[in-house]
């Protein structure tokens, strides 16, 4: 049997406060991490902080928009400060803003570009600099399946979510022989917030295109990320790892 042990690692997810994200800082925490959140909404992070406390082992509650390199920057001296530095980041942090190309507003294109590729960018920057000097680093960052195949209606989203796969692997590349990986986890449909809008009916549309015949859970994917995060997984890197329940392969 294969344990997971991340007790003596700090770990910091964007996002941490609702959904995937969520998921991801409290399969962390309860592999025994330490976990700091990062987002916009103080309330919840700070929430969230004190759930990831309550198991046991330290957090951070930091808040900001990773789309600013000054509010990343200022969170990361908070970081630093507190822990010194991080073993496990986790870019999770994520938007949409649909709309057909032809109809698509420069604010819309920009914003989505803005937090879910700029985001990681503005957070690896920063963190891989202190994992190189330890020769230890867990990047994952979250893409999406629709940055593989991509889809009507999200080609800002596909783009980013591309974008952070060719970004992932050219980190992977440049950090390897330092101790630190970088991988992407690609979720397909995943219950959350995100996809919460979506009817029932269209739900079961999607449901009957899966073929493990059912709808992520946010622990779903957290499963993957807890190994991923941990020693076991040194020799993974710069790999795409879809959680999707078979929709593609
Ligand atoms: P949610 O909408 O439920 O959560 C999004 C999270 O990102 C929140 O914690 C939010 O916190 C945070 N966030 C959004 N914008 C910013 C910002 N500018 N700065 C800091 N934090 C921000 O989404 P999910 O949990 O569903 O998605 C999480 C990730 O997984 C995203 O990257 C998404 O693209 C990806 N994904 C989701 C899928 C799904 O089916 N749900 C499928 C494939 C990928 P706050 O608002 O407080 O800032």
């Amino acid at each position: 049997m294969i344990g997971i042990d991340l007790s003596e690692k700090r770990a910091l997810v964007t996002g941490g406060n609702r959904g995937i994200g969520r998921a991801i800082a409290e399969a962390l925490a309860e592999s025994g991490a330490d976990v700091a959140v990062f987002a916009r909404s103080e309330g919840s992070v700070r929430e969230a902080a004190e759930a990831i406390v309550g198991r046991g082992v330290r957090s951070l509650a930091l808040v900001g928009d990773v789309s600013s390199a000054t509010d990343v920057g200022r969170a990361w001296d908070d970081v630093t400060e507190a822990w010194e530095g991080l073993d496990i980041l986790v870019n999770n942090a994520g938007m949409t803003r649909d709309n057909l190309l032809l109809r698509m507003k420069d604010e819309e294109w920009e914003d989505v570009l803005a937090v879910n590729l700029s985001g990681a960018f503005h957070w690896c920057r920063l963190a891989v600099r202190s994992m190189i000097r330890q020769r230890y680093g867990r990047i994952l960052n979250v893409s999406s399946v629709v940055g593989l195949t991509g889809n009507p209606g999200q080609s800002n989203y596909a783009a980013s979510k591309a974008g952070l796969i060719g970004f992932t692997k050219s980190l992977a590349a440049e950090v390897a022989a330092r101790g630190v990986t970088a991988n992407a986890i690609a979720p397909g449909y995943i219950e959350t917030e995100m996809t919460g809008a979506i009817g029932e009916a269209a739900k079961a549309d999607y449901a009957s295109r899966i073929p493990a015949g059912r709808l992520g859970d946010p622990r779903d994917v957290a499963n993957l990320a807890v190994f991923i995060a941990s020693p076991l997984a040194g020799y993974i890197t710069g790999q795409v790892i879809c959680v999707d329940g078979g929709l593609t392969r």
